[in-house]
């Protein structure tokens, strides 16, 4: 404990000192991120190979974290600037505006699907809105987790952007520290853990976490491209994306067409064996091999099904006519796993998504403008992608984040930045025309006796 402590009271006294107001400050840490994601391409691509044996997945996570930085740099100046309200009668003359301002030290706990931009994301917004930021990448990605520890304090400022390694214990050792906000990426469980943690200090948190994202396929739209889009959504990654579709809902009359659908593309994407392939990826670790492999007990798979335990290998697997009790659907899947349940229209699809959790993400296939509004009215979700998977993920003026039990708080462009300030509500008024005010004041009979 005495090591987190003595490194968040670093980063408070080195917030204290003022250093992160000026934006020119800002920008250079910035600009020296984005430095350091240029300069260590080749190291960081090999950590990722390490951890997932995935070569970067372009719009999922160097790309991304790339674009995040340079319109942080772009834009730093018009998020920070006080912004003007409307006035009402009383203040007409007065100076309104509201005010970001930093908040102070901001914890920010990574998940380790995406280790880079899921930790370094948040500390753009950090960054920008000028506060320090204490970073603790997830453990699961070791490789990751310790590059970014030696490279992280050769590029930015060491007192105020720290990075702790470590698991369970020394995460709960952090949250005992007194943080001015909690941003937590990872599964509902510890969520509610992290929430607790902050709630002793009364610090506000951002929860982004799971879920199972539902996939509507209605029988109106173009199955080949729907299969296309999908198949690349799930198995990216070894399915272990927080916003991979995480089943599929369509009509019994379209279910073998889908299946076929997504054979022909994944032999496209990933050749006649999978495990060859320089694009399909691995499970990250062997607790969580074992919990996919338990999921698909009793099932049989229609598409893959294969695994090689040495390797931490599930091949793409799809299984078709999966019951809705069967432990498939009970919990986040997060892994190449890919069960079709059959509905027998819309209708029974919204009813389907709307029995369960509010999702992180909804996707829906098909041609009929009219339907997809309906079904984006009647359900709910942390955010919809029509006609396509993850996609509003990338698109940064889009809020990202979840909605019930998928999570609380949003990011993304300047969503983090405003996510990580204080709006701080500024009246200015002047000492003169004392006489309008005379109404508010007391003795309340006199003005009374007057009207
Ligand atoms: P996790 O919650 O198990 O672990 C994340 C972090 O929490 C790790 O750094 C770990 O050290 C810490 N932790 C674990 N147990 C803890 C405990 N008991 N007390 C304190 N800290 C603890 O998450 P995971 O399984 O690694 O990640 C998978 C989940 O994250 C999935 O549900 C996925 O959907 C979700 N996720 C969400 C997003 C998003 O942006 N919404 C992104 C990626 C992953």
């Amino acid at each position: 404990g005495l090591i987190e402590q003595q490194v968040v009271e670093r980063a408070k006294e080195a917030f204290l000192g003022g250093r992160t107001r000026p934006l020119e400050f800002r920008l250079q840490q910035l600009k020296a991120l984005q430095r350091m994601i240029t300069d260590r391409q080749t190291e960081i691509s090999t950590a990722l190979k390490q951890d997932l044996n995935r070569y970067d997945t372009p719009l999922l996570e160097l790309i991304s974290l790339e674009n995040e930085i340079a319109l942080a740099i772009e834009k730093l100046a018009e998020w920070a600037a006080p912004r003007p309200v409307e006035k009402n009668l009383l203040t007409l003359t007065d100076e309104v505006y509201i005010q970001p301002e930093p908040l102070g030290v901001v914890l920010i706990i990574g998940a380790w699907n995406y280790p880079w931009a899921l930790t370094l994301s948040p500390l753009v917004g950090a960054i920008a809105a000028g506060n320090a930021a204490v970073v603790k990448p997830s453990e699961l990605s070791e490789y990751s987790a310790l590059l970014l520890r030696a490279l992280l304090p050769r590029y930015l400022d060491k007192d105020l952007y720290p990075v702790i390694t470590g698991g369970v214990s020394e995460t709960q050792e952090l949250l005992k520290q007194r943080f001015d906000h909690v941003f937590y990426t990872g599964s509902s469980a510890v969520g509610k853990l992290v929430m607790q943690a902050a709630a002793q200090h009364l610090t506000p948190v951002t929860l982004e976490l799971g879920g199972k994202s539902p996939c509507y396929i209605d029988k109106n739209c173009d199955l080949r491209v729907a299969c296309r889009r999908v198949t690349w959504g799930k198995f990216v990654n070894c399915g272990q994306t927080c916003i991979a579709p995480d089943y599929i809902l369509c009509e019994p009359c379209i279910q073998g067409r889908v299946v076929e659908g997504i054979r022909q593309t994944l032999l496209e994407f990933y050749g006649a064996d999978p495990k060859c392939s320089p694009d399909y990826g691995r499970i990250i670790n062997q607790r969580h091999f074992s919990r996919i492999m338990g999921l698909m007990e009793g099932y049989t798979a229609v598409l893959g099904g294969q695994s090689d335990a040495s390797q931490r290998y599930i091949a793409p697997t799809v299984l078709k006519d999966v019951p809705p009790q069967s432990r498939l659907m009970q919990e986040e899947i997060f892994g190449p796993l890919l069960p079709i349940v059959t509905v027998s229209d819309m209708d029974d699809a919204i009813r389907f998504i709307n029995e369960r959790e509010k999702p992180l993400a909804l996707y829906i296939f098909c041609s009929d403008k009219k339907a997809v509004k309906r079904m984006i009215d009647e359900t709910t979700s942390g955010g919809v992608t029509v006609n396509d998977v993850m996609m509003h993920c990338a698109l940064s003026s889009l809020p990202f984040g979840g909605v019930g039990q998928s999570g609380m708080g949003r990011y993304h462009g300047r969503h983090t930045f405003d996510q990580l300030s204080h709006q701080r509500a500024c009246l200015l008024r002047s000492l003169g025309m004392e006489s309008v005010n005379l109404a508010r004041y007391p003795p309340q009979d006199r003005h009374r006796a007057r009207r």
